[in-house]
């Protein structure tokens, strides 16, 4: 509370391809740039497995996104439609 939410926090999930995104880095296959604010998208991992994640959020406008692909710089990602990250049960 008390903390400014960024602008795109609460809107819809964009479905994009980060095969697709301009790349926010020549050193990272991961980072892109954010097509509405040009902002960077960092890549999310699951903090227990590692596993790269379809979803992704701007860390300027805050707008939150899914990756459609396949895979992400060799890395698969989980089936698309799966659970956002596993249960802690
Ligand atoms: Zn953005």
């Amino acid at each position: 509370m008390g903390k400014r939410k960024l602008p795109n926090y609460d809107k819809p999930v964009l479905s994009v391809t980060h095969a697709k995104l301009e790349r926010a880095s020549e050193e990272s296959a991961y980072r892109s740039r954010c097509p509405l604010c040009a902002g960077q998208l960092l890549g999310l991992r699951d903090q227990v497995s590692l596993q790269l994640l379809r979803q992704d959020r701007c860390v300027r406008c805050g707008q939150p996104f899914e990756y459609i692909d396949d895979e992400i710089a060799g890395e698969k990602l989980p089936a698309a439609g799966g659970p956002l990250m596993k249960g802690a049960t």
